[in-house]
């Protein structure tokens, strides 16, 4: 079976595996517990896990923030900041092309009195800064905006939209679920980000896992939002709850190998996506559309149209040999929003099939096309 929905999933690094199995087993204990020896290694390996998420995304320890993944880290940092800086004023940006991790929060936010923008995107899913803007009033309090396309892999300029915020001084969260280890971050460049969601399992890390960077102030104190889930004050009281100590290795081990590859992992992904590219035009000549640009993108994701045929059909059809999808696993019953605010018909949207790869692939692996 040929995998090509990493976007979706991605599966665990071995190395991930074997450093995660100790933390089920002989070394179990409460990382809050104190003195006794698995009380002191869980917390040691949390604080060794927190130290490899730092080195990858360029920031201190103390700004990650540990959650189950960037659903709970994007409801968290986007209801956190509305909640605690509603006398600032009540107006949130956002994009059409969001995760519904995020639109879904926004609307919801909607029915407690926030207003909310939601910017268009040009034809591969970016926003326009001129936009961004002009949108910008008193009363935002924050602007939230993914940081490269679950299903087109597109770049938002982030260094121009954290620039941007940082003038207009409001808040700026990004969703970078998607380019972690797939494009080098060091988030001392992009002084007015201020907030972003990320998730294990997208990068060869395990289910369950993610984070929140959160910048500290200049007086070194973390931004200040209303935390999500109040208890026992873990994670510096925003985020509460017994740390999973298995799931915050694994993630660091991950950090640490997609740190140490993060070139080499760019480049394959580049030469695969650029093989299967060709592969695709060879076969299907001139009868698929790509939905991408293939610059500015995450590399090693794919959208394309295969005229006139049901993706829903085609999806099911090739699944015995080539796992694909139709777009995000987390709206895969309805037609893709993010195609249809890049301007697609629904037809054209309802014949889109996304593919994309992990560094894991060999390029033979994709001649499986060949035999279509
Ligand atoms: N944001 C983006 C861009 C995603 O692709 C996903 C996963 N489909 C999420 C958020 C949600 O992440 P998680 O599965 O960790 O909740």
């Amino acid at each position: 079976m040929l995998y090509l929905d990493n976007s979706a999933t991605t599966q665990v690094h071995p190395e991930v595996k074997d450093v995660m199995l100790p933390y089920l087993m002989e070394q179990f204990g409460n990382p809050s517990s104190k003195y006794y020896s698995y009380a002191e290694n869980a917390k040691n390996a949390v604080k060794d896990a927190r130290k490899s998420l730092a080195s990858l995304l360029g920031c201190t320890d103390s700004e990650i923030i540990f959650t189950s993944g960037s659903t709970e880290s994007n409801n968290m940092i986007i209801k956190g900041v509305a909640d605690y800086y509603f006398s600032h004023g009540n107006h949130i940006i956002t994009s059409k092309v969001e995760h519904p991790s995020v639109l879904e929060t926004c609307k919801y936010l909607e029915t407690k009195g926030f207003e909310i923008s939601y910017l268009d995107v040009d034809q591969f899913g970016r926003i326009d800064t001129e936009a961004l803007i002009n949108e910008i009033r008193e009363t935002t309090i924050l602007v939230s905006l993914i940081w490269g396309n679950n299903e087109l892999g597109s770049f938002n300029n982030m260094e121009a939209i954290s620039a941007i915020c940082l003038k207009k001084n409001v808040f700026l969260h990004t969703d970078a679920t998607q380019v972690i280890s797939k494009v080098e971050i060091d988030l001392s460049n992009y002084p007015g980000l201020t907030f972003l969601s990320f998730s294990g399992h997208k990068f060869h890390g395990p289910k369950g896992i993610g984070g929140a960077f959160i910048r500290k102030d200049r007086y070194d104190l973390l931004t200040k939002i209303t935390p999500l889930l109040h208890g026992g004050g873990q994670e510096q009281g925003i985020r509460s709850g017994t740390l999973p100590v298995h799931n915050i290795v694994g993630i660091g081990k991950a950090a640490e190998i997609a740190d140490n590859h993060i070139s080499n992992n760019i480049n394959k992904l580049i030469e695969l996506e650029n093989y299967l590219t060709d592969l695709l035009k060879e076969k299907f000549k001139g009868h698929i559309i790509f939905n991408n640009d293939n610059q500015k993108k995450i590399p090693g994701i794919i959208s394309v149209q295969f005229k006139g045929v049901n993706n829903e059909m085609l999806v099911k059809k090739l699944s015995p040999i080539i796992a694909a999808s139709t777009g995000s696993a987390c709206s895969s019953s309805k037609p893709s929003h993010v195609l249809a605010a890049i301007g697609l018909s629904i037809d054209q949207v309802r014949s889109t099939i996304r593919f994309s790869m992990s560094s894991f692939l060999r390029k033979e692996d994709l001649d499986v096309f060949k035999q279509l």
